[in-house]
């Protein structure tokens, strides 16, 4: 509290700290009062404390996350998609088409990245695209495409959920349901996923911070879904070189935080393709638990972000580099 605060300012705070919930360590010095609040302070917020006049300052101490807290849950999740454990010693290699666009396509993408050692196909078929009149996907015929692609090739399958309607399918078809950057505050449907068991896949908004993103989590976790894995993919910068902004020292930070795996999507990151490798590589030395990769057989001709896209062939050379890469870093391919 500001230094000369009356004692009634002191004992009015201490009682409106204990009416929220937590119990109050007062320390009276010759200038300065200090209140620690103890306990679940996940609830307290501080610019509403510093409403009163005499306080001078307010510091958390504690995140106002649990579930997602490092702190609280010790060591690193691993969570299992399909009999794919992610957050361990296996890379989770993510890869295939942006947008899904036939069932030759993804049937053919699927095929090529399980042989070159992906441990899961994307596609997505409800497409959250900044334009309207951009391609938005083929919808339901798309997600049983990507059904069966994912079953003949024997790899468990992500695509993103953009509203609750649609939960029902989602937890009957997909393996690991994904989050979109632009759904990472969509709390209505956070919630539903909550109450869901299978793992979720929640991407970092574009311009989400750390801790929003790992609130967003929260959401999640709080109402019983615990098996969620998050994805940087690039924030919103004032760079124009590239299409986001690649925040490598996200991935360190949530290891820092919590105990919650966490991906990299260089494509989206960037929308270069030339960029994809490097970085991908960069990723993981950096301790990245697995990577998302665009991969397109025929970029020139894609119905979204073939500029992102690496051909199968790219892939497969990428996958043979990126093991070296991924035993300096501990881990395995
Ligand atoms: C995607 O993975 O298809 C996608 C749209 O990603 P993001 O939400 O990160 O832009
Ligand atoms: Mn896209």
């Amino acid at each position: 509290m500001k230094p000369g605060a009356p004692v009634e300012a002191s004992d009015k705070l201490k009682s409106y700290l204990e009416k929220q919930g937590v119990t109050v360590d007062l320390s009276r010095g010759t200038n300065y009062c200090i209140l620690g609040a103890v306990g679940d302070t996940s609830g307290l917020d501080p610019d509403q404390i510093m409403v009163n006049e005499w306080v001078e300052r307010v510091v958390r101490i504690t995140e106002p996350y649990k579930c997602a807290n490092k702190v609280l849950h010790p060591g690193h999740s691993i969570i299992d998609v399909s009999g794919v454990p992610v957050g361990g010693r296996q890379l989770a290699m993510i890869a295939g088409p942006c947008s899904l666009e036939s069932a030759e396509q993804v049937d053919m993408i699927a095929a090529a990245v399980k042989k070159s050692g992906a441990n899961m196909l994307r596609g997505s078929v409800f497409k959250s695209r900044t334009s309207p009149y951009a391609f938005q996907g083929l919808r339901d015929a798309g997600l049983e495409m990507l059904y069966q692609a994912g079953k003949k090739n024997h790899l468990p399958i992500v695509t993103e959920i953009m509203s609750v309607d649609k939960l029902e399918k989602f937890v009957d078809k997909v393996d690991l349901i994904q989050v979109g950057a632009r759904s990472m505050q969509n709390f209505t449907l956070l919630k539903e996923l909550g109450k869901i068991d299978k793992p979720i896949l929640l991407k970092r908004g574009i311009s989400a911070t750390v801790e929003e993103w790992l609130l967003a989590a929260e959401y999640i976790m709080s109402r019983g879904n615990e098996k969620v894995i998050l994805c940087e993919r690039g924030i919103r910068s004032f760079e124009t070189m590239t299409r986001n902004t690649l925040d490598l020292s996200a991935v360190l930070a949530v290891k820092q935080l919590s105990q919650l795996p966490v991906l990299v999507d260089p494509s989206r990151a960037t929308g270069i393709w030339w960029m994809v490798e490097s970085l991908a590589k960069a990723a993981v030395l950096a301790g990245a638990d697995g990577l998302m990769i665009d991969v397109h057989n025929d970029p020139e001709n894609a119905r979204s972000d073939g500029s992102q896209s690496l051909k199968p062939e790219r892939f497969a050379k990428l996958m043979q580099e990126l093991k070296a890469f991924a035993k300096i870093a501990g881990r395995e391919i």
